[in-house]
């Protein structure tokens, strides 16, 4: 779960990170009011889930109550990247001698926390990251280890970060990965921590991922997801209990286990087709579920073929046949449906299916040639 800018410093805060105070505001005139108490110059900053604020005009500074209020009316309702503006983060301006960079997260392929931190931070970045990627300094953390204030310290060094600023970043570099730990992120990043004129090194900016499979340890985090951005497809197949992930193409994907949904993407990419989603609807496949998942792959605009794609395991062949056939005829479907079902009974499954066949309920005995064919439909639509 990400989240928000000023979530992310509310959660810095609690682990001493240094950050601006500041209100959140949702109208013109409560910005104005936050901006009249923090005092001037503030920064309007937009509230959305996506980075480049700066850059799409979602963050400005204003030095009195009109410019408070220009301001705000500009930023709020601003479209930035697809994510429209409803809330504003009302924040003390800081004087900036100097943008760095610092981010914790997990690399997998090392099985080790990675730091990341440079001296080129600010809205540049990614730019940075691409064309100089020796101005970033990266550490490797064995999560038994943990981070000692000597690595930090080392590391900020390495980045080229300026003396006077050192022991600050190191410090923040400190809290920042406790945050990271006993915090239960996936990713914590601070872009740009700053160097103040007369000293103080200072998070600016808050990106904080929360490991979701750690929310039962964490209660307070109710309060975030209830304002989580998702796009509609996500916010149904989570009340719906459903692992989905939307993607950008127009094949459908149903599959029972993660690791199946995974391979049914990637098959559907090999064959030239492009998966609308991932979606895995766990060990069973009935009715119920069944027709959960079409409704959530029904809600997306995109889809133009569904491939449905069931290994019968304990669930046995002829009720996962029974289920699909059960959900088609409890929700309504636009788009032609290929299914491939395999494993305990497939042969007693099929021969369900076989007995619903049409142009729009197709049965293929292997997943390439089910994919073929549902990535082919995706293109051309029923004949
Ligand atoms: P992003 O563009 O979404 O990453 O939003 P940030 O919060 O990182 O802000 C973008 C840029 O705005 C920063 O890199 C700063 O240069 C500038 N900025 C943000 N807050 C302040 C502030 O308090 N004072 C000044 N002078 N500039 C700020
Ligand atoms: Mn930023």
């Amino acid at each position: 779960m990400d989240l928000y800018e000023y979530q992310g410093k509310q959660y810095f805060a609690r682990f001493g990170i240094p950050v601006s105070p500041g209100e959140v505001a949702d109208t013109v005139e409560d910005a104005v009011e936050a901006a009249e108490r923090l005092g001037y110059p503030v920064v309007v900053k937009a509230q959305v889930q996506v980075g480049g604020r700066g850059k799409a005009g979602g963050i400005r500074l204003a030095a009195n109550r009109d410019e408070a209020r220009s301001s705000a009316e500009a930023v709020l309702g601003l479209d930035i990247k697809g994510h429209v503006v409803k809330r504003l983060w009302i924040e003390k301006a800081s004087d900036i001698a100097k943008e760095y960079y610092a981010s914790f997260t997990l690399d997998r392929a090392a099985k080790l926390h990675l730091a990341m931190v440079s001296a080129r931070g600010g809205v540049d970045i990614e730019q940075v990251a691409e064309e100089e990627p020796e101005a970033i300094a990266r550490l490797h953390i064995d999560p038994l280890d943990g981070l000692e204030p000597a690595a930090a310290l080392a590391l900020a060094r390495e980045a080229g970060i300026d003396e006077e600023a050192v022991e600050g970043v190191a410090g923040v570099l400190v809290e920042l990965y406790r945050c990271y730990v006993e915090g239960d992120a996936d990713l914590v990043e601070i872009n740009p921590l700053i160097l103040t004129p007369d000293g103080r090194v200072h998070a600016l900016d808050a990106k904080v991922t929360l490991d979701d499979a750690a929310s039962f340890r964490h209660p307070d985090w109710d309060a975030y997801s209830n304002l989580e951005e998702l796009d509609p497809r996500d916010r149904l197949a989570k009340e719906k209990g459903l692992q989905y992930v939307g993607l950008d193409g127009d094949v459908g994907i149903i599959a029972n286990g993660a690791g199946l949904a995974m391979s049914t993407c990637d098959v559907v990419e090999q064959v030239g087709g492009k998966p609308a989603n991932f979606l895995d609807i766990g060990g069973g496949a009935s009715a119920a579920v069944m027709a959960n998942a079409l409704e959530v792959i029904n809600t997306d605009e995109k889809v133009r073929s569904i491939f449905v794609n069931v290994f019968g395991g304990i669930t046995r062949g002829e009720e996962v046949a029974n289920g699909i056939v059960q959900a088609l005829a409890r929700v309504q479907i636009d788009a032609p449906i290929v299914i491939r079902l395999d494993g305990t009974n497939a042969e007693q499954g099929r021969a369900i299916l076989a007995e619903h066949a049409s142009d729009k309920l197709v049965s293929l005995p292997t997943m390439l040639e089910a994919a073929r064919r549902a990535s082919e439909l995706a293109r051309t639509g029923v004949a």
